[in-house]
């Protein structure tokens, strides 16, 4: 029987993307199943969440089996900064390998539909730009990002080998650099960095030389992109890319963040992390033709409501 009502799982619900997921399927009329190990999520995520009778709340580490009767599951549970997969990266390996076969296991025996939160750092140090589904990568195997990249690639060869071995029903998104409210303060990534490093009046830290470039997509269009890819015909199992294409060198970021807070931080240079990728931004063609999807949201309004929830985090007026 299909119901209107589903049950659907988030894997890694407490984190930053999974908040704003849990969010909008309960918005959405779903009953929501947040399981996390709270290792970088954290209840504050989704406190304003607690009292909807319809969500719940495990405490759970995906690298161990789990038993419940779900719709759809989404699988977001893994930490995403570099700063926090590096910190045991082992573990973070066994999150996204053990993690995926644990969570595949679970849809096949339900019949859930379920969902793979991969990554553009699935396409290392790209040598092809911007960056098509069909790139196979540079990503280096031994290197410290290596624990993260192969864990997610890993991740995705089980998503397609139980598609194809047993029927799972997969869809699997590349997700690229993504930033708005409820971002970890401390988790190193470079928007909430910077805007934190702003708002104290700190130095900007520049890693490198500041020409390397990323791709920022807000929180809610990304969401949008993962409601539609799990809403998408069958024969759509991606891997897909979800990203905004707009392309901003880490220096203009730098600059648009001081812009935007009235900021009076200089910028200092720090080394550039090994094997931190050049340039990426995401082809989204397929994302357009089958999803009808594209970001809205520009960088200067997202950084502005991103601005808003880090001022308001730390008890600072924006100049
Ligand atoms: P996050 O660190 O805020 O969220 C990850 C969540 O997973 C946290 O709540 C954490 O406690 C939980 N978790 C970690 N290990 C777990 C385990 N073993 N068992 C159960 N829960 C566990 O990161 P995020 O930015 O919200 O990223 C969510 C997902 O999206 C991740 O899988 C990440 O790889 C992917 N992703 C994010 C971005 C981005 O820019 N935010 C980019 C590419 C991919
Ligand atoms: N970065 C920076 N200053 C910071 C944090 C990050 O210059 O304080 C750079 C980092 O070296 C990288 C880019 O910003 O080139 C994005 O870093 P992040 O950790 O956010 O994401 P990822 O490297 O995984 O894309």
């Amino acid at each position: 029987m299909k119901r209107a009502r589903k049950r659907v799982l988030v894997a890694g619900g407490a984190g930053f993307l999974g908040s704003h997921l849990c969010e909008r399927l309960l918005k959405d009329g779903h009953e929501v199943l947040c399981v996390d190990n709270f290792f970088t999520g954290s209840r504050e995520n989704i406190r304003h969440l607690l009292a909807n009778p319809y969500f719940e709340v495990m405490r759970h580490d995906v690298t161990f089996p789990l038993f419940v009767e779900v719709d759809e599951i989404y699988n977001l549970a893994c930490p995403a900064s570099p700063i926090h997969y590096q910190f045991n990266p082992v573990q973070t390996t066994k999150t996204s390998v053990h993690g995926a076969i644990n969570l595949l296991g679970l849809a096949k025996r339900t019949k859930a539909k379920i969902f793979q939160a991969s990554t553009s750092e699935v396409y290392g140090d790209p040598t092809v730009h911007p960056q098509t589904e069909d790139y196979r990568g540079n990503v280096n195997p031994i290197g410290p990002r290596a624990c993260y990249d192969e864990g997610k690639r890993c991740a995705e060869t089980l998503f397609f080998d139980y598609h194809r071995q047993s029927g799972v029903n997969i869809r699997v998104a590349r997700i690229f650099n993504t930033y708005g409210p409820r971002m970890h303060p401390n988790d190193g990534r470079v928007v909430s960095n910077f805007i934190v490093q702003a708002l104290q009046g700190l130095p900007i830290t520049i890693y490198g030389d500041g020409t390397q470039t990323r791709s920022f997509c807000y929180v809610d269009d990304l969401i949008d992109g993962f409601i539609r890819l799990m809403a998408a015909p069958d024969h759509v199992t991606g891997p897909i890319n979800i990203g905004n294409p707009g392309e901003y060198t880490i220096r203009q970021l730098a600059e648009n963040v001081v812009r935007l807070t009235g900021a009076k931080s200089d910028f200092i240079v720090r080394p550039l992390p090994q094997d931190d990728p050049l340039q990426r931004c995401p082809d989204i063609t397929k994302a357009r033709t089958l999803l009808d999807w594209q970001p809205s949201i520009h960088l200067e309004e997202g950084l502005k409501r991103t601005i808003a929830y880090f001022a308001d985090q730390l008890g600072v007026e924006v100049a």
